[in-house]
């Protein structure tokens, strides 16, 4: 299980969640990869994927980045964490049950407004 010293609550269960996205897709199609863990690319992915999550302007409330109107990817990492969305999710209900189904979930909440300019879930913190 992908492991964060920089999140809790919701951000932390959604970085689980894109980790456990990530060892299927690292499974699948990096398999020379060492025996424990994903890939190189793929651990540079989920470093990546801790910190937008870190500074996240919604914080705690983020909706799901596939509905963000931010979008605060970079173009190379979004098409990335779109290749693992589309091959993981449909094979996340086995292995993950409540992860897979809370995800789906997710993806049905409207898109929220954009959120104040400049702002990171790092003021948030106190409140959470
Ligand atoms: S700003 Fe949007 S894309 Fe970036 S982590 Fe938050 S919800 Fe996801
Ligand atoms: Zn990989």
């Amino acid at each position: 299980m992908a492991v964060s010293e920089l999140l809790s609550g919701k951000l932390l269960y959604e970085f689980r969640t894109i980790g456990a996205m990530v060892e299927i897709y690292c499974r699948a199609h990096h398999p020379l990869k060492p025996s424990k863990g994903v890939c190189v690319s793929c651990q540079e992915f989920l470093t990546y994927a801790e910190t937008r999550l870190d500074r996240c302007p919604y914080g705690q409330g983020k909706p799901t980045c596939n509905k963000c109107p931010v979008h605060c990817y970079k173009p190379h990492m979004k098409q990335k964490a779109r290749e693992i969305m589309l091959y993981s999710g449909p094979r996340m209900l086995l292995p993950h049950p409540i992860m897979a189904i809370k995800h789906l979930l997710a993806e049905r909440q409207p898109a929220p407004g954009k959120p104040p300019e400049g702002v990171s879930n790092r003021h948030l913190r106190k409140l959470s």
